[in-house]
């Protein structure tokens, strides 16, 4: 009997693999592998997702209408360019599925965010990876890797899992010179970490070429809700509400998201706690022989001298309830990427590193004839 196949492509997607939350046998375990604010939402999200729990048996609005009125009030965007996802994880669905299938390509750099393989490959087109130079993104080696069939070309800026970004003239100039029939897709989900960033929004409005993501999980706190969204020419907004589902958001995620958004006096305040702890962070690990590139996001890329010295950090790490995350799935073996907790977790952080550290220093030299 022959069985039903998938789809060319599918089954050469890998599963997203997400950050671990738990260590057997270990309680007061601080999860720091998946970027989440150690802070949590803002209090008056809270209090509309908990509202919002009084209408579980309305169907949510379709059109998004309030949440995209928010956004374009607090950041002065136009709110007919914005589209809300399930995360921006279904905004970069969305994309592949509309613009990218058999035959074409996507491209995304050498350590960027595993979604846009598995996006690209989930609708047919062939994902194309792009070296960075020195954990940054390569503007001219991404423009010379476009062809006639490149469609899409993921950003993340800031990047995930480098923590590094480029600027907006670089960023101008790839969209410039991008071929006709592609679009450029800057990935924001890290944008609210940095002062005075507009996330791409300038360069959206400007051009009919490029594509901003956004996400409620990072800096906002609402991983759990799933809310993300992009803001485009309206051309692209009109293609991609065509995809999308009616009814993609949930009520409460919509409320909360919303409330979120407006608690701007709480974004500011996370933005300069995560910036304070991520630099005392960044500097107490370079102190013990751990350097990372100066980091605009909500973590740090730690780099350990090879892969078994990262593997060992990150056993030794564990044992001591601090999960951090590895990266070898993103060509880093030889990094973890530290989400910034609050205060308590950064001086626990450093303190196991170190203790790790002093560990191997004092053990003899094995090995070797
Ligand atoms: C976390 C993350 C996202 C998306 O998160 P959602 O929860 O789906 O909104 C997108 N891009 C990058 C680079 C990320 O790190």
């Amino acid at each position: 009997m022959t069985m039903i196949e998938p789809q060319p492509g599918i089954m050469q997607i890998d599963l997203y693999q997400g950050g671990a939350a738990a260590v057997a046998g270990l309680e007061n375990v601080v999860k720091l592998s998946s970027n989440e604010n150690p802070l949590g939402p803002s209090p008056a999200a809270l209090e509309a997702y908990r509202r919002a729990g009084y209408d579980l048996h309305r169907y949510p609005s379709s059109d998004h209408a309030a949440l995209r009125g928010a956004i374009a009030d607090v950041l002065g965007l136009e709110a007919a360019r914005i589209i809300c996802g399930a995360g921006s994880d279904e905004i970069i669905a969305f994309l592949c599925q509309a613009y990218a299938g058999p035959g074409d390509e996507v491209i995304h750099t050498e350590h960027g965010f595993a979604m846009y393989r598995i996006s690209a490959l989930a609708a047919g087109a062939t994902p194309v990876e792009v070296p960075e130079r020195e954990r940054v993104t390569d503007v001219d080696a991404i423009l010379a890797a476009c062809t006639e069939a490149t469609r899409l070309v993921f950003v993340a800026n800031p990047n995930n899992p480098t923590g590094t970004m480029i600027g907006s003239g670089e960023i101008a100039r790839l969209a410039e010179n991008l071929p006709p029939r592609a679009l450029l897709v800057l990935d924001g989900a890290y944008a609210e970490y940095v002062e005075g960033y507009d996330g791409g929004a300038a360069l959206v409005e400007a051009r009919d070429n490029v594509v901003m993501t956004r996400t409620f999980s990072k800096l906002h706190g609402l991983g759990g809700l799933r809310v993300g969204w992009g803001y485009g020419p309206s051309h692209v907004i009109d293609v991609l509400n065509r995809v999308r589902g009616p009814f993609n958001l949930t009520h409460t995620g919509l409320a909360a998201a919303e409330a979120a958004i407006r608690d701007t006096a709480y974004a500011a305040h996370c933005r300069v706690e995560n910036a304070r702890w991520r630099g005392w962070l960044a500097d107490a690990l370079a102190e013990i022989g751990v350097p990372s590139d100066v980091s605009c996001a909500n973590f740090v890329l730690a780099r350990f001298a090879d892969r078994e010295e990262a593997e060992a950090c990150d056993e030794y790490l564990k044992t001591q309830g601090l999960i951090v995350r590895r990266v070898a799935g993103y060509n880093l073996p030889h990094c973890l990427r530290i989400t910034v907790g609050d205060e308590s977790a950064c001086r626990r952080v450093v303190h196991a590193v170190r203790q790790f550290k002093n560990a191997a220093q004092d053990q003899p030299q094995t090995g070797g004839a």
